[in-house]
């Protein structure tokens, strides 16, 4: 399910008020984020979205997120009801090199 007006309001707690990229603060301008790019089949829903800036989000393009940025949103998901998706904790544990092929796997176990 897509992100809802409430899931947005909780991440911006969830984030401090602050761009997940950059630590600035963000407000109302911020942008959805996918940690797992849509166009790799990341899912548009909230356990795989963040708040980022226009230009963070832009900058970011479309990489994979590092194992710093996994389990920093894994914290601040902790007990939260948005939750982490389920390739993002299988993207941490990949071999080096491996791990646009840890994402496809991942996201075909869950069909
Ligand atoms: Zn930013």
């Amino acid at each position: 399910m897509p992100v809802t007006p409430d899931d947005t309001r909780l991440m911006d707690v969830l984030q401090g008020g602050r761009c997940f990229h950059c630590g600035e603060p963000v407000g109302a301008k911020a942008t959805f984020d996918h940690l797992i790019p849509q166009a790799y089949g990341g899912a548009d829903e909230p356990a795989n979205v963040v708040l980022a800036h226009r230009r963070c989000n832009q900058k970011k393009g479309d990489r994979l997120p590092t194992p710093e940025e996994i389990e920093r949103f894994a914290a601040e998901r902790r007990r939260s009801r948005l939750g982490v998706w389920p390739p993002l904790l299988a993207l941490l544990k990949a071999e080096p090199g491996d791990e646009w092929m840890t994402v496809a796997r991942a996201i075909a176990d869950l069909r």
